[in-house]
């Protein structure tokens, strides 16, 4: 199948089985059984579910789903993006272990890993992964994981998953990045060597700005221990949650294929404008695409705060990845956690905002950005 019609048909592929056309939702904490002996059946492995915490057909649909398209053994929904990547972090690392993660991370993950994995003991490297001498370097003993993102944010760098993989297998590590930004619809980076996928499903995958979600891939190995980690951490998804991330889910690969389309007009059309200073877009991400994200630096005669006024229809937002397009500003929000010092080094100035390019008409989306720069010069000039 190809990846739109494969997109679409996941879930309920038992044609007969269920008189539901979608999934159910099964609200429930537990499940029923017929006496003591039938539940024994489930510590057996003859049966699947006992209580919601352990698991449930409506996140193993999300899991399973975002499996599929990631061409993953299995996969895992949890609450969250991050409770996602800690329980791929912990499906391969313990106390005593290291890790060593690029140094551009979104900024919960940056500070998951640069202060709660420490209290448990778990050591983290960030590195310039463009570096591999520095990648290099960084390997310890004890060191278990390498941890990039295929798409960076707020720059857009494309990660070299290929490159990594190779270091990883020659050093005996495991390769995981977060594919948030990409999606499946760009990039699987399952397909170039890497061990494990993880998911904040609250942006792409679920699409809609309707749900706090997360997945992680990759072998029935390592996905049974995150499944493990996900159930005593207790940081599964609700049963509606889950359902929420699948109804999304559905409609991915069409939502990316008219974001990425209106994100390649728009960087072409900002690009050169007078008041922005550099536009960010990635150049050769996927065939199918080089992702929804803009990234523009105003010039600073342009006014960050009145250009934020200055948007009309378009939403202000602290995330990304809805329906509609929306602006942030990733020094205040997604960045915030990153000390100013390396903020600088990478290039997140003050002067940034990231744009999460929706499925409105090109046209308009356009316009809009054209008219608060003129609305901002125009300002500066008076
Ligand atoms: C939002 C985000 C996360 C965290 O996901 P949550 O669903 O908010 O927990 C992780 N990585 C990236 C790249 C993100 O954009």
């Amino acid at each position: 199948m190809h990846f739109h019609t494969k997109n679409i048909h996941f879930p309920n592929k038992e044609k007969a089985k269920e008189v539901s056309k979608t999934k159910p939702i099964y609200q429930t904490s537990a499940f029923t059984f017929t006496d003591f002996e039938d539940m024994e059946d489930y510590y057996n492995g003859e049966k699947s579910y006992l209580y919601t915490r352990m698991g449930n057909p409506n996140s193993d649909d999300l899991g399973k789903g975002v499996a599929e398209l990631e061409g993953a053994e299995a996969g895992v929904a949890s609450a969250s993006g991050l409770s996602a990547i800690l329980a791929g972090v912990l499906a391969v690392a313990k106390t005593g272990d290291h890790i060593i993660a690029t140094q551009d991370l979104y900024g919960g993950t940056w500070s998951l890993f640069s202060s709660d994995l420490q209290d448990f003991g778990i050591e983290v490297s960030f590195v310039d992964m463009e570096d591999r001498e520095a990648i290099e370097a960084a390997v310890k003993e004890n060191t278990v994981l390498l941890y990039s993102e295929s798409i960076t944010n707020p720059l857009l760098r494309v990660e070299d998953i290929e490159g990594l993989a190779q270091i990883a297998s020659a050093n005996n590590l495991k390769l995981m990045i977060d594919n948030t930004f990409a999606t499946p619809y760009l990039i699987r980076p399952l397909e170039s060597g890497a061990d494990i996928v993880a998911h904040s499903a609250t942006k792409y995958i679920g699409g809609h700005s309707d749900v706090t979600a997360g997945v992680v891939t990759g072998s029935a190995e390592l996905m049974a221990k995150a499944k493990a980690k996900v159930g005593m951490l207790g940081s599964n998804i609700g049963p509606f949650d889950a359902w929420l991330g699948v109804r999304g889910l559905k409609t991915l690969s069409i939502r990316m294929q008219k974001q990425c389309e209106n994100a390649q007009a728009l960087a072409k059309a900002l690009d050169g404008l007078e008041g922005i200073s550099k536009v960010y877009y990635p150049q050769a991400a996927s065939a199918q695409g080089n992702g929804a994200v803009v990234t523009i630096e105003l010039d600073t005669a342009a006014d960050i705060i009145t250009f934020s006024k200055n948007l009309g229809w378009i939403k202000v937002v602290p995330t990304l990845a809805g329906l509609e397009t929306s602006v942030t500003y990733p020094v205040a929000t997604s960045h915030r956690p990153l000390p100013e010092e390396l903020r600088e080094k990478l290039g997140v100035t003050k002067q940034m905002i990231r744009i999460s390019v929706g499925i409105e008409d090109e046209r308009d989306i356009i316009a809009a950005f054209e008219e608060a720069l003129k609305e901002t010069l125009h300002k500066a000039n008076v």
